[in-house]
């Protein structure tokens, strides 16, 4: 039973955009940041220009408690690329503010992955100036 870790850096990154690059500055800093629109309330599910639901043009960028519960998530034994270290578990958290975080756990075994378990988001370097969020148990 070994514990799930970070990957190493080398596995391919996110490029940042205008519009993501606050998201990818906050991480480096290890803040999780999020958007969210001024006029009708929506989080979307990564970062935008303009709000999916009510097109209105004012995203603010929120910072995170960086915690949250698992929602959903699969372990990966063979992996698609091959400089990704198995196992490794892609997940779904839903983060306290109402939103999804797309990550990976990390800091427990494959084994005692439990449905709704309470995370916490820490950050691991990719490579590059890319830092990873990543979701561990918490008490
Ligand atoms: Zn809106």
């Amino acid at each position: 039973m070994s514990v799930l870790a970070p990957q190493p850096p080398g596995i391919p990154r996110p490029s940042p955009s205008p519009v993501s690059r606050p998201y990818w500055d906050a991480a480096r800093e290890g803040r999780l940041v999020y958007q969210k629109c001024a006029n009708c309330g929506h989080v979307p599910p990564r970062p935008l220009r303009r709000c999916w639901r009510c097109q209105g043009g004012e995203l603010r960028w929120l910072e995170s408690s960086g915690r949250g519960r698992l929602h959903t998530w699969t372990v990966v034994w063979r992996p698609q690329h091959p400089s990704f270290v198995t196992p490794y578990a892609p997940a779904v958290m839903a983060v306290e503010e109402g939103w999804w975080l797309v990550t990976a756990l990390v800091g427990c075994a494959a084994e005692d992955i439990r449905e709704d378990m309470p995370l916490e988001v820490q950050f691991h370097p990719a490579g590059g100036d890319i830092w990873l969020p990543y979701a561990s148990p918490r008490a």
